[in-house]
Parts: C-alpha cells; structure tokens; sequence
C-alpha cells in the first residue's frame, strides 16, 4: 500500500481528484501517491502567500525560533527523512543520512541569520551641503517568493530555499520535482509543527511545464528562486519579466590534476566524488584534466579504486552508487559514452546499464567536442583528457558554457594561484573535488551555471532588498 500526500495551502492539507504516482527508483513500485494541484490551487497557494506575507508575518527572534523547531524536527526524524530519500530519489542510504545532516545545518544556519539581517550606515554628511543629514539602509524582505527546486538533493536544496526566505521574512511558494516530492511536503509537515503562520509556506506538486509555468506567470510572487537544468532557467528568465530570479543551474565541473599533484590523492578522493548519488550531484567533477606526465599512474589508481565501489541497493549501507533517477536517463549516459568510444575515447571501467542502475564509468581520450566532455552528462562517468601545459588545459576548459564549480589538485602554490585567477567558476576548491560545498559558504556559478549565490547569508541579501533612509536634520 502506497503512502498518501496532499498539497500543503495557507496552513491545511487539501487533498485533490488528481494524483502524481512517486515511484521507488530502484524497484520502480509506486510508494507514494500526491495530490497533483490544480490551476486553482495554484491560485490560492499564491493568494495566501501574499495575504499572509501582508498580515501575518513574524518578527525576527519569531522566525529564529520556528526555523530551530524545523532543524530540531529533522535531527530527530532523521532515518525516517532519510529513507524517504531513498525510495523516491535512488539515494545511496548513507548519502541521504549525510543530506539531512546537512538540511539540519541549513535550516539552523537560516535560524541564526534571521537574527542578523541589517542595513549599513552611509555617510552622507561628508558630500558638501549635506552636512545636517545623516542616512542608513534597511534591509526589507521582498515579499513572496516562487521556489522551484530539483530532483537531485529533494531535502536540502528545499531548506536552501525555504530557510533563508523565512528568515528574511518572506512567504514562500514551493514547488519541488515531480520525481521527489515527498520529503518537500514532510518537512512542510515539520513547520506546521514548529508553529509557522499559515499560508507563509505552501507547498503545490504538479508538472514543471504547467504548475511551474503558472507560477512564472504570476505577478503576485516578487522573486523566484530555482534551482535546475540551465534550459528551464533560460524559460524562466524569459518569461518572469523584471521580478528578481536567482538562478542556480547545470554544469560540467572540470578539476585539474597537475603534474605536481599527490596523485594517489586525487583518485582516491574522484573515485568517491565523481560518483555520489551516481553523478547526478550539479558539482560532480565530470572532466578531469590530466597532466600527460601523470596520466598512467592517475588512469590505474582511479580505475582500482572505482572498481571497488559497491553498486545496487540504495538501502543498502554499503551501497555508494545506486540506480539513476529514471532509465531513460541511465540510458541516455549510456548512448552518450558509447558514441564517445565509436568516436576513439576508451572505456576503462564501467560502462554497463541494468535498467536505471549505470556502473561507474571511466572514460580516457576523450575530446573537447563529445557529449560527455562538453555536455553536462548527471551520471556516474567521468571523462579523462589529457594536457600539456596548464594555459592551454586552462582556456579549453573555460570553453565551457557553464562554471559553477571546479577543482585542482596541485602541491604548487604558485599553480593553486593561477588556476584561482584564471578558472571561470563560482568557486574553486584546491587539492578537493569540484564537490565540496558546506552549506554556509557563498555557493552559485557563473556563466550558463546561473547567478545570484545559495547559503543562507548570501541568500538572504538576495531574498531581501535595501533600503535608504535619509534623515534630514534642524542642526
Ligand atoms: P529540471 O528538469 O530543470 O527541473 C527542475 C525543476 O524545474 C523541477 O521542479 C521541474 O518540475 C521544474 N520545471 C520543469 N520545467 C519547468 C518550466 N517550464 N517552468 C517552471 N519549472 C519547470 O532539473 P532536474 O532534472 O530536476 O535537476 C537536474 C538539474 O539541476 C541539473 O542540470 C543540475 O546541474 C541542476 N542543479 C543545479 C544545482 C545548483 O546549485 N547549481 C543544484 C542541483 C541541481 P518537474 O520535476 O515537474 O519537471
């Protein structure tokens, strides 16, 4: 027997006729079924976002307290989050205990902030005939915010959202992916406990093409927030006029292993990395550019330790790859290593599908132009090019379109510097995986990866606006 969910609007859980089947994505059985929203609940969630931000809205210590009872609420349902995760998203057990490990953080790092939100003094007084005047800014929430959110990390890319929107003092509007629903509405669960006003979040599941589509249509929501593939972004920022988007999208992150690298270091740590929840994290380094003086040493311990790698049930503790979020998409990766390879790339490990489950594949020889190089391929693959010099390693893979994150592994300081200055992304992690992130660091890209930067502080400044206030003194 499946699980039941129903939307979550202006503080009540409405059920509807119509219903969105949630797969478990490594057995393909239903496991859950939702209540999909219709045009008028779209409506109302929106309606009751904005009635609520007008009338009902929290003082800061107010919002601190609710978003501690949310951080609270999740460590103690910790496994039961967790193995939500697992069925409807194929995430490794292990990887979805660490995700709410990490939501916790989130949602405790967005409690914190909201007590620290503040303008800055502005001197004024120094321009000449302004000597009587003094003036400061205030930060003011925007209002309500239309959240779009991925299959990929379905709890803490949520609280990435509605965590600082809170805390800035904003109503929020959500709608999570139609593959991962489920965990968006029981932490929705968790704010109702925690005793958050109705109608500051509703949560409406439905298709990206329609209920998301409505949401961009609405003028009633002051500033959207996504995070998702760059060719839904690119619809979004077409379509949301002069309203505020941040935009957190794809990538193909390309770390560099320089001939002075710990070289058993770099695939130790990319044999991990490049397949957690089977590549489809937006930061999994996917190009890895190699030293040619490197390179076999590199090849070989890579491959040995990606072959050790366990790969199947993602219940399973010791699982580390699971299935892909759907077959096609495993199939899709699949094509795209194999064109790679009738076009002269060779596969070193890997390279095998069995329904969504694609074993963990590594590529070597491969070229600037295939799929799997110059498109973000969300999959456990990572492709190996070769390199002579790091200049030129360095403009070829800023030829990119996208630059969210990458890495270098190097014992060079003066290398490190370089490729900080030079690499186009949003950040750059030295002797780590493009990977790392913790959540209260400034995280977004550059490029076709997005703008505006995710970690409560930053979005914070992002989900509020600044004020000036001018005083005009009689001395
Ligand atoms: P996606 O297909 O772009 O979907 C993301 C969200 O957008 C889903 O909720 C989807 O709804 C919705 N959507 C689809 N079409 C829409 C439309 N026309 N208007 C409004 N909303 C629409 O992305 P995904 O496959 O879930 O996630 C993978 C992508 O996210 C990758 O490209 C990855 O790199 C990126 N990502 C980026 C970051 C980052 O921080 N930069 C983090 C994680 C993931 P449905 O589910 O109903 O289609």
């Amino acid at each position: 027997m499946s699980e039941k969910f129903n939307l979550f609007l202006n503080g009540s859980w409405k059920e509807t006729d119509e219903k969105l089947e949630v797969l478990n994505k490594y057995t393909g059985e239903v496991f859950a079924e939702v209540s999909k929203a219709g045009e008028n609940d779209v409506d109302y969630a929106i309606e009751s976002a904005a009635e609520a931000f007008g009338s009902r809205g929290l003082s800061p210590y107010d919002r601190f307290e609710v978003l501690k009872k949310v951080a609270d609420g999740l460590r103690e349902e910790r496994d039961a989050f967790a193995k939500t995760m697992v069925q409807e998203a194929g995430k490794p057990i292990q990887q979805a205990l660490t995700e709410v490990d990490r939501a916790v953080q989130t949602m405790e790092l967005s409690a914190e902030e909201a007590k620290r939100i503040s303008g800055q003094g502005v001197p004024v007084e120094a321009a000449p005939g302004s000597e009587n005047r003094m003036a400061f800014t205030i930060r003011v929430p925007v209002g309500v915010v239309g959240a779009i959110t991925p299959f990929n990390f379905p709890l803490n890319l949520v609280a990435h959202k509605i965590g600082p929107a809170i805390a800035a003092g904003n109503a929020v509007v959500l709608k999570p992916a139609s593959a991962t629903p489920v965990t968006a509405l029981k932490l929705a669960a968790l704010f109702e406990k925690a005793g958050l006003p109705a109608g500051l979040l509703n949560v409406i599941v439905g298709s990206g093409s329609v209920v998301g589509k409505q949401m961009q249509e609405d003028g009633r929501i002051s500033t959207y927030t996504f995070t998702g593939s760059a060719e839904v972004g690119l619809k979004l920022k077409q379509n949301t006029g002069l309203n505020k988007l941040i935009l957190e999208l794809g990538n193909n992150s390309p770390v560099i292993v320089d001939k002075d690298a710990d070289v058993d270091k770099a695939a130790t740590t990319l044999a991990t990395a490049g397949f957690a929840f089977a590549g489809q994290t937006c930061i999994t380094p996917q190009r890895l550019y190699v030293h040619h003086s490197v390179k076999d040493a590199f090849e070989k311990k890579l491959v040995k330790e990606v072959e050790k790698v366990q790969v199947g049930d993602p219940m399973d503790e010791n699982t580390a790859v699971g299935p892909m979020i759907a077959k096609e998409e495993a199939k899709r990766a699949e094509d795209w290593v194999n064109k790679a390879a009738e076009n002269g790339a060779k596969i070193l490990t890997g390279g095998t599908r069995e329904g969504a489950v694609y074993q963990p594949t590594v590529i070597t020889g491969a070229t600037k132009d295939m799929s799997v190089v110059c498109e973000e391929i969300f999959a456990p693959v990572v492709s190996i090019i070769a390199y002579e010099d790091l200049d030129t390693c360095i403009a070829e893979l800023n030829e990119s379109p996208y630059g969210l994150q990458g890495g270098i592994f190097t014992q060079n300081l003066d290398t490190a510097f370089f490729a900080a200055r030079n690499v186009q992304v949003g950040g750059l992690i030295v002797n780590d995986s493009s990977q790392y992130r913790v959540d209260l660091m400034p995280y977004g890209g550059v490029k076709d990866s997005g703008w505006g930067k995710e970690g409560p502080k930053y979005s914070i400044e992002e989900m509020t606006k600044e004020r000036l206030v001018v005083l005009n003194l009689n001395q």
